[in-house]
């Protein structure tokens, strides 16, 4: 998983967003305004952040 942080590659657009997924996922995100391409202007690794619930307690008092 990578946080990517994407602008849209229409200069007209202001669109900045940031989006936590598979880099391949990513790579095909569309600006939800105007349907251009995003573009990726950093990328970091979240392999840490999977998202993992902790064991929650099964017996509630
Ligand atoms: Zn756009």
């Amino acid at each position: 998983m990578f946080l990517a942080e994407l602008i849209c590659s229409d200069e007209e657009c202001e669109l900045t967003l940031e989006a936590v997924d598979h880099l391949v996922q990513l790579e095909l995100l569309v600006c939800e305004d105007c349907d251009c391409c995003l573009q990726i202007v950093s990328i970091s690794s979240l392999e840490a952040v999977e998202l993992e619930a902790p064991p929650e307690p099964a017996l509630a008092a």
